[in-house]
């Protein structure tokens, strides 16, 4: 029996990655410029559609860093964060020397609970301290709850920063996901949805917020025939060799999107006969997620034998089949451990019970007969 490892998520490439990087060699444009860089964001901006303006960066880490420094985060300011999160949506904040608050999420989309934001807006304007930006992230390609997050942002006018880190593809009422925030980002890192082995994009809602940020990416240098500089810059352009790869992969961006969607659809058509598990939804037809990672709760007072999302994530290990629990939210996390907090324990009860799945693209029918068979056995 084949046995290799069925990872969470892996790089797939679509086949011109190697066109777009060899071309990049053959005109020497081995830079972070170059027509890669000019080309992966006309790609990213016509395919955004709601005039955006893309700048191709380093990581999706730079550009929430870039992005909040554009909306004028500064030491002692507070940053609103979702708690249920990867790490990089927080640390940028800490790198202003700002502090986080957390805010926990809601059951239906797992991201950022509307009425804890506002319940944490009262508190912290209370306390004299407004906030300074609200980070919301579409956890897992799902869309947050665009409406109500932006209606509390605007009643208390602070901006968003929209971390679409894990959401490119996604949609909310047919509107791309990257373009609901005062700033959004992307990431292209290795296990998104598409990768350039490295990197990410700040998408801005003017051409002059864009080349700004494009600005400090690369040294803050000043207009003038030597080294001159006014402002504090960073090295977090993109490469054009990265951006080569970028290219390709738009070109498979839609197919690679309904192929995980094809993932999810099996394990909810898997998860419908077993007692116990649930699989994470949109929860209504304006909802359209990329389905990066399919994930489930695992109710143990449910299934049968009660069974923990660990002992099937120990189960799955042993067959050689990467799984991985939720993100653990940030106000758990010990370098974070004193930032405020609002909520309930819904994100804490959401990281106990949930595990993601293997959701690649380029999972054959021999992983999915694998994992189907996993999923019987165990259960
Ligand atoms: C991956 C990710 C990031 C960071 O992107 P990098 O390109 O890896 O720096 C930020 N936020 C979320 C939610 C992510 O999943």
């Amino acid at each position: 029996m084949n046995n290799s490892k069925i990872w969470l998520s892996s790089p797939h490439m679509g086949g011109s990655e190697q066109k777009f990087v060899n071309e990049a060699f053959d005109t020497n444009w081995v830079a972070p410029l170059g027509p890669n860089v000019n080309g992966l964001e006309e790609d990213l901006e016509k395919y955004l559609g709601e005039e955006s303006f893309v700048g191709a960066l380093s990581s999706g880490t730079a550009a929430i860093h870039l992005g909040l420094i554009a909306l004028d985060v500064k030491a002692e300011d507070e940053v609103i964060c979702q708690t249920m999160t990867f790490s990089a949506s927080a640390n940028p904040i800490m790198y202003q020397g700002a502090t986080p608050v957390f805010v926990d999420s809601e059951n239906e989309t797992w991201n950022m609970c509307p009425l804890a934001l506002e319940e944490a807006i009262v508190d912290r304007i209370s306390k004299g301290k407004k906030p300074k930006a609200i980070i919301a992230v579409h956890l897992y390609g799902m869309p947050y709850k665009v409406e109500e997050i932006r209606t509390i942002a605007d009643k208390y006018q602070i901006p968003i920063l929209e971390d679409s880190a894990e959401a490119l593809g996604s949609s909310y009422k047919g509107q791309r996901c990257g373009t609901f925030g005062d700033i959004g980002i992307l990431s292209f890192n290795g296990n998104k949805i598409i990768t350039t082995s490295g990197g990410g994009a700040i998408v801005a809602k003017t051409k002059e917020q864009k080349d700004k940020i494009v600005f400090l990416s690369t040294q803050a240098r000043d207009n003038a025939p030597h080294y001159q500089h006014s402002e504090v810059g960073y090295n977090y352009r993109m490469s054009n060799i990265c951006a080569g790869i970028g290219r390709g992969q738009m070109e498979v961006l839609d197919k690679h999107v309904g192929l995980r969607r094809s993932m999810h659809d099996f394990y909810v058509s898997i998860c419908s006969e077993i007692r116990g598990i649930t699989v994470f939804k949109e929860p209504s037809a304006d909802y359209f997620s990329n389905h990066w990672l399919s994930a489930v709760l695992i109710d143990p007072s449910i299934t049968k034998g009660n069974k923990t999302r660990e002992d099937f994530r120990l189960y799955l290990e042993f067959l050689n089949i990467e799984s991985r629990p939720l993100w653990k939210p940030m106000h758990l996390q010990p370098i974070f451990a004193k930032c405020p907090y609002y909520g309930q324990r819904i994100a804490e009860e959401l990281f106990e019970n949930g595990l993601c799945l293997p959701s690649g693209s380029n999972l054959t029918s021999e992983d999915r007969d694998r994992l189907k068979e996993a999923f019987h056995k165990f259960f």
